[in-house]
């Protein structure tokens, strides 16, 4: 008798939702890219127990039409790629159209929209994958999506969940890694009813970091630069007298997707090799931007990691870069720039 046979749809998705939604920290992630991909320019999010209880993510993007607002929550249902060509020249966060399917199978979600050229607002709520209903509703403008007791039908991966306030912690650090790479979104975010972020979203991203850092790390940056051919790469660093004991500070981005990555954490480490006291690192906001088909961002589904073609070039550039200004600084701090 065979033995193999094909899973159904509503676990296929369980199983899949693990891949993306690992814990509420990257249920947020996948909320907030959305937001940006909707071109918000507002961004604000409130999040109970850790993101636990309730993860509510608000933005003024253009909103999504009633005729889709229950088809997101489909596998592989996306507005942002249609070709396979389109897959190798990627300009949005999103694109696998995995996100809401996964979260939606996961939790209990209720989606506020009004698309630009609507005159209503649309309401569905979906739990465990079903979409329970579908409203019109009046909504001023933006999508609000609201997601509850994530993986209250998972108890496996609640049970691997740490301590609300260690969650807090994450979705926390999600906010204000995306914060840095887009400082026209204003964003705000709550926990338990606290403020915990607010970035000005005036296109300064001197101004997000104040925010997030403090000033002492403002008046301590140093800017770097450079362009090669079709890479380019800048950002700051903080003066190295200002290290830490961990690469805690390494921040870095490419085309605005926060990325970890060991070529560019060696390259950093060896640019300041002998700035940093041994066993001490430096803070580093690099930015690098580089056309899409240099890279792969398909490596795995959480994005995180970025295959370069060449990488030989990034760290060199990166490491020219940055030694540029090392170089060249005083390093001594700047002008208080309070005053
Ligand atoms: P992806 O982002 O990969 O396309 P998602 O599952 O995250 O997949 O989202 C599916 C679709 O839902 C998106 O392609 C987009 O059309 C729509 N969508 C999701 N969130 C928003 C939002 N905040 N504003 C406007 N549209 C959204
Ligand atoms: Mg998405």
């Amino acid at each position: 008798m065979r033995e193999l046979y094909k899973l159904p749809e509503n676990i296929t998705h369980i199983l899949a939702a693990g891949e993306v939604i690992e814990r509420p920290a990257s249920c947020l992630k996948e909320l907030l890219e959305n937001s940006i991909d909707a071109g918000a320019t507002l961004i604000d999010v409130k999040i109970e127990k850790g993101g636990m209880k309730k993860i509510e993510v608000y933005d003024n993007g253009k909103g999504i039409h009633p005729d889709d607002i229950e088809y997101v929550f489909e596998r592989h249902t996306t507005s942002k790629i249609k070709s396979f060509e389109d897959i190798f020249n990627i300009k949005t966060m999103g694109f696998r159209g995995e996100a809401l399917c996964a979260i939606s199978s996961v939790a209990k979600v209720i989606l506020i929209s009004k698309h630009l050229e609507e005159e209503q607002g649309c309401m569905v709520k979906v739990e465990g994958g079903k979409v329970l209903s579908k409203s019109f509703c009046p909504f001023k403008e933006g999508t609000r999506i609201v997601v509850e007791d994530i993986f209250y039908n998972t108890p496996a991966r609640l049970k691997f969940l740490k301590s609300p306030s260690t969650e807090q912690k994450y979705c926390l650090e999600v906010v204000e890694k995306i914060a840095i790479a887009w400082p026209k979104i204003s964003f705000r975010a709550e926990a338990d009813g606290k403020r915990q972020i607010f970035t000005p979203g005036d296109n300064k991203i001197e101004s997000v970091i104040g925010s997030i850092f403090g000033i002492e790390i403002v008046k301590n940056l140093v800017e770097f630069s450079l362009e090669k051919e079709y890479l380019k790469v800048w950002g700051y660093f903080v003066n190295p007298t200002l290290s830490r004991a961990t690469r805690s500070g390494y921040h870095f981005y490419v085309n605005r997707r926060y990325i970890k990555s060991k070529l560019l954490s060696s390259c950093v480490d060896e640019v300041f090799k002998n700035s940093v006291i041994t066993g001490r690192f430096p803070i580093v906001f690099l930015f690098v931007q580089i056309p899409p088909y240099e890279i792969d961002v398909n490596v795995h589904p959480s994005k995180l990691e970025v295959k370069f073609r060449d990488e030989r070039f990034v760290y060199n550039t990166i490491y020219n870069a940055i030694a540029g200004s090392l170089k060249s600084e005083k390093l001594i701090p700047k002008a208080d720039l309070s005053k």
